[in-house]
């Protein structure tokens, strides 16, 4: 579970990390505005506390 912040509106939003594959944005549930991932390939790795699992894969 990590926790992805709204960069909009700043709402915090529980969600499960998929195992072996990237989010490349999510809709938040407080401002419903579609939230894509910039500097990474997953929305996990710009706005949560975690890290995507697919992004260790070639470490
Ligand atoms: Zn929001």
């Amino acid at each position: 579970m990590a926790e992805l912040k709204c960069p909009e509106c700043k709402y915090t939003i529980d969600l499960d990390i998929p195992d072996n594959m990237c989010l490349p944005f999510f809709k938040c549930s407080n401002c419903s505005k579609i939230i894509k991932a910039k500097k990474s390939c997953c929305v996990f790795c710009d706005y949560s506390n975690e890290k995507c699992p697919v992004s260790h894969l070639n470490d």
